[in-house]
């Protein structure tokens, strides 16, 4: 029997197929990995929101990073709508900027100077341009499963499922023959590997970009070693290291990972977390890099929206809350509890999976007996197939979570212990069901 649950979503996204291309503006919104149809939301309040059937759901997908505490926290929406009430935008430099500089700053011994984006994807693509500028190579290391947004290096050698089009093509179209030969991939937490990749084409190489934490395959930390061994080798070979913190950054700790682990890049991207919910991108690091950028070198970026003041202000809004809390402590108490959870949960049900985390992103490991994840073949050598079932069954539930196996499930502040417990609980039940 069909369900009809998702009527007017379903609705919903046949009118878009009539006018944005795929129905989306972002395609791993038309949840093609899954059987649930895209889901539109009506309104959405701390840690949860209704969709357009009137069906209620505890939110673990938050925005994809951003909505750290909750939706509508009263220090942002306050912040924003007062920004809203004295303009928007003007064209014209702003002491916010300033002040959210500050905070970035005073959070990284790595970052002396700060230039704000409205993207995660412009804050890489412009540290790719400061790194060929400041060593005069070409080349980008990338490593299998990063995501490091849409500028064409960072989607060059493209790895993931739903940057592939419907017939499973790779994307190439669009993409410079040079932009696709600048680009080598590695394998995360692969150290061996890098070493002999850098050992071939050390002298040809302007960057390696890396998630500490890789977000963008399940969660997978990378290991201090490998960390290391990437340091020491950019080091060596003159070799500008961008760590990419737009998830992480902020999420784990006051700051980025970077500092918590003691390994220090030459350049840090953030976004997500530092824009309050609204559209940013920002990129650190120090002087002799960044001011190659102009108005004192010759290296472009710029924008109308740059450094927006509405994102400003809601972005330090949210870093205040962050900042003058115990927000980080309470994030990893709930991340703990989702984890053991998991997996005491999928124990009990005598199932063979697991799961693993790093502060508040968990990543449930759908595959018999794996105990952790390591790199991309991993996360590829999970069930794909009854992650689909299992993200409909917790839908149906009133359990939202990221419609990929790829993403891993977000917390925020304002979660509470039952909420996160009770995913737990219906994400093994709907595990049972399905792997019988
Ligand atoms: N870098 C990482 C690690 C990301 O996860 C993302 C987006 O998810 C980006 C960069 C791109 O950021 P944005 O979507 O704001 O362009």
């Amino acid at each position: 029997m069909f369900n009809d649950r998702y009527r007017k979503s379903r609705e919903q996204f046949k009118r878009g197929l009539r006018t944005l291309p795929g129905g989306v503006s972002s395609p791993g919104r038309a949840f093609s990995d899954v059987v649930t149809p895209p889901i539109f939301v009506s309104s959405a309040r701390g840690s949860r929101f209704t969709d357009e059937d009137g069906n209620s759901y505890v939110d673990f997908v938050l925005g994809l990073g951003p909505v750290i505490l909750g939706h509508g926290h009263p220090e942002v929406v306050r912040a924003i709508s007062d920004q809203a009430s004295k303009g928007t935008v003007y064209g014209m430099p702003t002491t916010i900027e300033y002040d959210l500089a500050d905070e970035i700053i005073a959070a990284s011994e790595v970052i002396d100077l700060v230039r704000f984006m409205c993207s995660g994807t412009e804050a890489v693509m412009t540290a790719f341009r400061l790194a060929r500028a400041a060593t005069g190579r070409e080349r980008i290391v990338k490593f299998r499963g990063g995501y490091h947004g849409h500028s064409d290096v960072a989607i060059a050698q493209a790895t993931k499922p739903h940057m592939l089009s419907i017939d499973g093509e790779n994307i190439r179209s669009g993409l410079a023959t040079s932009e696709k030969q600048d680009v080598i991939i590695s394998e995360y937490n692969d150290s061996d590997a890098i070493k002999t990749l850098v050992d071939a084409h050390g002298d040809e190489i302007a960057a390696i970009i890396v998630e500490p934490v890789a977000t963008n395959m399940g969660l997978v930390p990378g290991t201090g070693e490998f960390l290391r061994t990437l340091r020491s080798l950019t080091s060596d070979r003159g070799i500008v290291l961008i760590f990419d913190e737009v998830v992480s950054g902020f999420r784990f700790r006051y700051g980025p990972v970077a500092d918590q682990i003691g390994i220090l890049p030459d350049l840090i991207t953030f976004g997500k977390i530092v824009g309050g919910g609204l559209p940013i991108g920002a990129l650190g690091g120090k002087a002799e890099i960044m001011e190659l950028l102009v108005r004192r070198g010759s290296v472009f970026q710029g924008g109308t929206f740059a450094g927006s003041p509405l994102a400003m202000a809601a972005g330090l809004a949210q870093l205040r809350v962050l900042r003058d809390t115990d927000a980080y402590a309470h994030l990893d108490h709930l991340g703990k509890i989702l984890c053991h959870s998991l997996i005491n949960e999928f124990r009990e049900r005598n199932l063979p999976f697991g799961a693993q985390r790093y502060g508040s992103l968990v990543s449930p490991i759908l595959q018999v007996a794996k105990e952790s994840l390591r790199d991309y073949s991993d996360v590829g050598g999970q069930d794909a197939k009854l992650f689909g079932r299992v993200h409909k069954e917790l839908m149906d539930r009133g359990f939202a979570i990221p419609p990929s196996i790829e993403e891993p499930l977000f917390l925020s502040v304002v979660h509470e212990e039952h909420q996160v417990k009770g995913l737990a609980s219906a994400y093994a039940d709907a595990a049972f069901s399905y792997s019988r």
